[in-house]
């Protein structure tokens, strides 16, 4: 497991990035005349996740460190899976992390025309065929790795013949499967990819763009290529699995006349433990109403982090952190939350909340007496200024932090003993109150009124332990959403046969507190901020659900 640790005192040490030799040495070589012109390809067919951010972090992140630029170009080569709403989402999030395609905003469909034309080229020229083998027969011919392929039986039509069938296919004379453009290549090659491939197949479906002009559309591994070159992309960055589709992209900008020559790269794709990372299953999910939906702030989607109270600064952390590299690997899903909470402590506003309330009668403190106590926002902020909140007779404090028969390792408050109130008094507990059913009702204590600031009790003590606590009559209720690990196990696509990926859900990915108590100031708590329950965990106001008058937070990360 990557440790991805890289940390050496307070000097942050980036973890290598093979691109950026590549990359360095390319400028050095004059290679595509100086210029670093990257993009970020995704197919609009599902929000994006982690795995995204990484690409985008990297694609964005080299053009910026090296002056040039990153397009987002949509790859909606594929009708039948596309949505205008995935693309709004997509747009949303690459502007969330941190990332400006200024003007370079595409789609392989505005290539459409111009792919068509240079597709006929290839006709032409020899170079491609209609072939009319449908795709039992297809896979047939094909071969596998151990057998190699056999030349289809159309692959000698001639160019007239060829380009009469293209055309026909182009007006819709045929059916969906009748027939296909390949690429004449070498039904031997070891390599699958280059068995005469798939260049155009014929789909009756309208297109979200181009809506009913077409009815083939180009391939993938082939309209990329031709893309990357027509935006005069000089460094085309995949993952891995593309690794062997690298000599068909090469044989694409070989074989017509692109105006650049792009080059495409291949870095390990990120693979996180407690997650499942691919758009198909968490569409999954959302389908099955596993989720709430996208951005549930349990799912690894870039909109579900963000909701959940992820900054884009820890995920660009994460992603320097991670590094790029060729060889697959597993990250732990704590180095993102590290990463999350790094940034967190950096800008969090402290406050005081209290999620299991029980109930402290300070036995010797005036009865309505309320008295303005003050803490720093930010402990080493001071600009942000002081927060204030009450001192009163009743207060709350968790039920975890009192236990009546204390444990050998538990150094809070029980019966007779003294603790500090974070920001507040010494209170000693002088009596437990229970009700009939023997459950603790409330607890009986004292302060001592000269402790205030930090100061030893009135007979000379420094009190170590120290709690939260919040005025029971000064403060505002909330409703809290705590959240575990989506998976309950470290590799959830690891399954029986006959079992998925979804039984290994964990059932107890989300819990419920309806009535938290906070200090008073959260009452006017702001999208705009993350909060740190002091002694708790970083928390936010969720932007879908809370409203003023009836506070929902999500807690981000614990402490
Ligand atoms: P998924 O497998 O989740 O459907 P995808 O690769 O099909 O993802 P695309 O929209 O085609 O999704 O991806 C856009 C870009 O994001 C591609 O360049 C792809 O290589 C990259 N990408 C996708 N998943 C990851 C990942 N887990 N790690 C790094 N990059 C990724
Ligand atoms: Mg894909």
């Amino acid at each position: 497991m990557n440790s991805g640790n890289s940390k050496k005192g307070n000097v942050e040490i980036e973890a290598p990035n093979f691109l950026k030799q590549i990359i360095e040495k390319d400028i050095a070589n004059n290679t595509h005349q100086g210029r670093v012109v990257t993009r970020f390809p995704p197919e609009p067919n599902g929000y994006l996740h982690l795995g995204h951010a990484k690409s985008i972090c990297l694609n964005f992140g080299l053009a910026q460190e090296y002056k040039g630029r990153c397009h987002l170009r949509f790859d909606d080569t594929n009708p039948e899976t596309e949505e205008t709403e995935y693309i709004e989402s997509i747009k949303e999030d690459v502007r969330w992390l941190g990332f400006d395609w200024a003007n370079h905003m595409y789609y392989a469909s505005d290539y459409f025309d111009q792919i068509y034309l240079w597709a006929e080229q290839l006709i032409k020229e020899g170079k491609a065929y209609v072939c009319s083998l449908n795709e039992e027969e297809l896979r047939e011919y094909r071969g596998d790795f151990n057998k190699p392929g056999k030349d289809s039986p159309y692959r000698q039509r001639s160019v007239e013949e060829n380009l009469e069938l293209f055309r026909k296919m182009k007006n819709g004379e045929f059916a969906e499967g009748a027939c296909t453009l390949r690429a004449k290549i070498d039904m031997k090659s070891p390599n699958m990819n280059m068995r005469d491939p798939l260049l155009y197949r014929i789909k009756k479906v309208p297109h979200h763009r181009t809506g009913d002009k077409w009815c083939i559309y180009p391939m993938y591994d082939f309209a990329h290529p031709l893309s990357d070159a027509i935006e005069k992309i000089t460094h085309s960055i995949c993952t891995l699995e593309f690794q062997d589709h690298r000599p068909f992209y090469d044989w694409s900008i070989e074989n017509l006349p692109v105006p650049a020559q792009p080059k495409q790269y291949e870095f390990a794709r990120l693979n996180m433990t407690y997650l499942v990372m691919s758009k198909r299953k968490l569409l999954q999910l959302v389908k099955e109403g596993l989720v709430s939906g996208w951005d549930d702030p349990r799912m690894p989607t870039i909109s579900g982090m963000r909701r959940r109270g992820y900054t884009p600064e820890s995920l660009r952390l994460f992603a320097k952190r991670i590094g790029v590299a060729k060889a697959e690997s597993l990250i732990d899903f704590e180095i993102l939350e590290a990463c999350v909470k790094e940034d967190l402590d950096q800008v969090s506003h402290r406050a005081m909340a209290v999620l299991n309330p029980l109930k402290i009668v300070i036995t010797n403190y005036p009865e309505n007496k309320k008295e303005e106590l003050h803490a720093s926002v930010h402990p080493k902020k001071e600009d942000l200024g002081k927060r204030s909140f009450f001192f009163t007779k009743e207060i709350f404090i968790d039920k975890s932090d009192f236990m009546e028969d204390p444990t050998e390792d538990f150094f809070r408050l029980a019966p007779g003993r003294q603790v500090r109130l974070r920001n507040g008094y010494v209170i000693k507990c002088d009596e437990v109150v229970k009700d009939s059913q023997g459950e603790i009702k409330e607890l009986k204590c004292s302060y001592d009124p000269v402790t205030l600031g930090g100061k030893p009790t009135a007979d000379g003590k420094k009190i170590k332990a120290i709690i939260h606590w919040v005025s029971a009559t000064e403060n505002v209720s909330a409703e809290i959403r705590l959240y575990g690990r989506l998976f309950q196990v470290a590799d959830p696509e690891n399954v029986p046969t006959g079992k998925d990926f979804k039984s290994n859900l964990n059932p107890n990915s989300l819990k419920v507190i309806k009535q938290a108590k906070l200090e008073p100031a959260m009452m006017n708590a702001s999208q705009s901020y993350k909060y740190q329950f002091e002694r708790t965990g970083y928390f936010c106001l969720d932007s879908k659900d809370s409203q003023p008058g009836k506070l929902v937070f999500n807690m981000i990360v614990d402490l």
